[in-house]
């Protein structure tokens, strides 16, 4: 059972790094930002909750996204293992997590702490793009698509995230930091957590991953 936490603020390249992890170790990429941002977009009882708390770069509430994870834990594809990304990001949210996996019977072999300095993540935040197609990730500047707004796998349009603005960002950090960097204590204790520098070259990072997973 391959169940990896990937921890790291915002732009750290947590989806950009699991999108890599589940194409080779072939375990699903669970992505709360993602969900949440699908529940939105289908204006689900669920997104009409969540959206006012992203718009503003605020957490969703812990019982919204406890139950989202929950119920995603237990498809037939997360039978080998999983990777969790942007989840949990509260002290509460990782102790819902150890009793649910405790009851599924699943298992967190490794939590990866992805390090990067404050000033580079605001600045991949705002250049940060992703495909409405697939979810690749992109950036005008570190990562820019072979066709300027145009994904390199599908051909769709690229779209800039509406809470990747600077003020928004902000909020985001300082959350981040308030309500999350504590979890990097929390997991300390468990032995399980492995830390990763962050910047520079994509693919030099992903091998890093890739040997701690091995
Ligand atoms: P990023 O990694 O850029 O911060 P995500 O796509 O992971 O963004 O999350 C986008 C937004 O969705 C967050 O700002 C937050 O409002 C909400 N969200 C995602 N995951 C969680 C979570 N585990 N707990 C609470 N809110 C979440
Ligand atoms: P997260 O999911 O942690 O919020 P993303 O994977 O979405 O982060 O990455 C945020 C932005 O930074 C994206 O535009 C991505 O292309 C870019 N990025 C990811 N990894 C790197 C890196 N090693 N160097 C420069 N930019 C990166
Ligand atoms: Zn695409």
């Amino acid at each position: 059972m391959l169940g990896i936490i990937l921890l790291g603020p915002p732009g750290a390249g947590k989806g950009t790094q699991a999108k890599k992890i589940s194409g080779e170790f072939a375990i699903p990429q669970i992505s709360t930002g993602d969900m949440l941002r699908e529940a939105v977009k289908n204006g689900t009882e669920m997104g009409k909750k969540a959206k006012a708390f992203m718009d503003q770069g605020g957490l969703v509430p812990d019982e919204v996204v406890i139950g989202i994870v929950k119920d995603r834990l237990q498809a037939p594809d997360c039978g080998k293992g999983f990777i969790l990304d942007g989840f949990p990001r509260t002290i509460p949210q990782a102790q819902a997590l150890d009793r649910v996996t405790s009851d599924l019977k699943k298992e967190i072999r490794v939590v990866l702490s992805l390090e990067v300095d404050e000033t580079e993540l605001m600045e991949r935040l705002c250049g940060r793009r992703t495909c409405t197609g697939c979810g690749a990730m992109y950036h005008v500047k570190f990562n820019p698509p072979k066709a300027q707004g145009k994904c390199d796998k599908c051909g769709i349009a690229l779209i800039q995230r509406d809470d990747d603005k600077e003020e928004t960002i902000k909020t985001r950090l300082i959350n981040y930091k308030k309500m999350t960097e504590p979890l990097l204590q929390y997991y300390k204790g468990t032995g399980k957590i492995r830390s990763v520098m962050a910047t520079g070259d994509i693919g030099a990072i992903y091998a890093n991953i890739a040997n701690i997973l091995r």
